[in-house]
């Protein structure tokens, strides 16, 4: 049994990374894996690690675990905090932690870390520096100045007591706190830390992502309740009617969800906006929409576009059909070109054609964030 666990760091919010952007960084993609998911199967092949763990952002746990093997687990507000959340799953006396952010990691920095196992509470790869270095007026020599980067090999509890006494950029900062023993190897120019998304250039000679698209359909239907009104992709249309729902009923944005949900298999409605919840009593669908579509945007994928049916034989849709465009348009900030919403009786056939209900069929057609096509990158 080996004694070494392997952490990777795929928690970030990438903020920095999102103000060129709207896709987390960790999402980009090498053909069709995910940055988070090539650098845990590379790193998992370098040595022979007893766990390897994924953080998470909490509302991608359940699509990551979906991926991969690996054990995937909810990640905190901060780095450190996501760290001690895997720390309290790793059973081995010793931890090696990578960041997603240094995604290409040279197979003789893993050994020369590995290679080290032992010898001090932390082993970690840093680079010298080869501009002028001051610190606050002060010029420091530069042979002195290293840069510490990551993955880094780390003494479990050591590693905790650490973390116990503030707050920590990375484990050698913090082993090095407390007083424990911090061995530096070798780094290398190519871990560099892709931060920002001008950044992107560092990807150049990965594989470049997978360009097909992707469909998914929804479905959904609504009776109707006495009332004042229906609401229908996100427009507010008279009737004499209203639905029956535990939010406000929209059917075509519940069944446009669905199409989205389904094309990137990230599960259903239901799964995410359960309607045993309290919070989502009398919701305001378009919220739900905005939420779903971050994600999708957040994970990767861009809509080509999205075409809905409509089945109600009361009211007459047709002089309500351009708002709904425009309001789907509007929600999910694409141009109303990629948008068509379609409606239609059923000839008086079933619920429909008795007027008893709305029934929504959507479709979508998604792709990946093409980030070799971005102007970042062709700088
Ligand atoms: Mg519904």
């Amino acid at each position: 049994m080996s004694q070494v666990s392997l952490v990777v760091m795929g928690a970030g919010e990438s903020s920095r990374f999102r103000q060129g952007l709207s896709i987390k960084k960790q999402w980009l993609r090498l053909g069709e894996t995910p940055l988070w998911k090539h650098v845990a199967l590379h790193l998992s092949k370098q040595a022979c690690f007893d766990q390897v763990i994924i953080a998470a952002s909490p509302k991608e746990v359940k699509y990551m675990q979906k991926q991969v093997d690996f054990k995937v687990i909810e990640g905190g507000g901060t780095r450190q905090e996501s760290l001690q959340n895997a720390l309290a799953r790793v059973k081995t006396p010793w931890v090696l932690v990578s960041d997603v952010a240094r995604f290409d990691v040279p197979s003789e920095v893993i050994s020369r870390v590995m290679g080290r196992l032992g010898e001090a509470e932390c082993v970690a790869p840093a680079i010298g520096v080869s501009d002028t270095v001051s610190y606050q007026g002060e010029y420091l020599s530069r042979s002195e100045v290293k840069l510490i980067q990551t993955p880094q090999l780390s003494h479990v509890e050591s590693l905790l007591l650490a973390f116990g006494q503030g707050d920590f950029t990375d484990e050698s900062s913090a082993i090095a706190k407390s007083g424990g023993r911090v061995l530096l190897v070798e780094g290398s120019e190519r871990l560099k830390k892709l931060t920002h998304s001008y950044e992107l250039t560092l990807l150049q000679g990965f594989e470049p992502p997978f360009g097909g698209s992707y469909g998914g359909s929804g479905f959904d239907v609504h009776a109707f309740m006495e009332g004042e009104g229906l609401r229908l992709a996100g427009v507010d249309i008279p009737a004499p009617v209203a639905f029956k729902a535990h939010s406000d009923g929209d059917v075509a944005i519940h069944a446009l969800i669905d199409a989205l949900l389904g094309a990137v298999g990230a599960g259903d409605i239901g799964e995410w906006f359960p309607d045993s919840d309290l919070a989502y009593k009398g919701v305001d669908s378009t919220l739900l929409l905005q939420e779903v579509i971050k994600f999708i945007r957040g994970i990767g994928f861009e809509l080509i576009n999205a075409d809905l049916t409509i089945m109600a034989q009361a009211p007459k849709l047709s002089p309500y059909k351009e708002a709904m465009e425009r309001r789907l348009g509007e929600v999910m900030e694409v141009s109303r070109q990629r948008i068509s919403v379609k409606a239609t009786t059923t000839e008086s056939l079933g619920f429909v054609g008795r007027k008893e209900g709305v029934a929504v069929s959507a479709q979508v057609v998604l792709k990946l964030l093409d980030w070799t096509k971005h102007a970042c990158f062709n700088r």
